[in-house]
């Protein structure tokens, strides 16, 4: 599966981090999250994961106030 995150628009709360800390870290830099192992596309960033991270980024995805998180299969 996918998961397509939409960085510029992150406000930088950390939650996801929280439920997934192996897909997701905080930056230093500019206080949003960077999807690790992501790619930037066009306006996303893009990461393959395998299915046994599914829970742990369907319930980061779940909690992001600003929803900027999508899982595609
Ligand atoms: S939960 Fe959403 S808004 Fe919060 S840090 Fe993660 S991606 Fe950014």
């Amino acid at each position: 599966m996918k998961i397509l995150f939409h960085r510029s628009k992150c406000i930088g709360c950390n939650y996801c981090v929280e439920q997934a800390p192996q897909r997701w870290q905080m930056s230093r830099r500019d206080g949003k999250c960077v999807l690790v192992g992501g790619r930037l596309k066009g306006t996303m960033h893009q990461a393959d994961v395998g299915e046994e991270e599914r829970e742990s980024v369907e319930r980061a995805a779940s909690v992001c106030p600003v929803k900027i998180i999508r899982i595609a299969r």
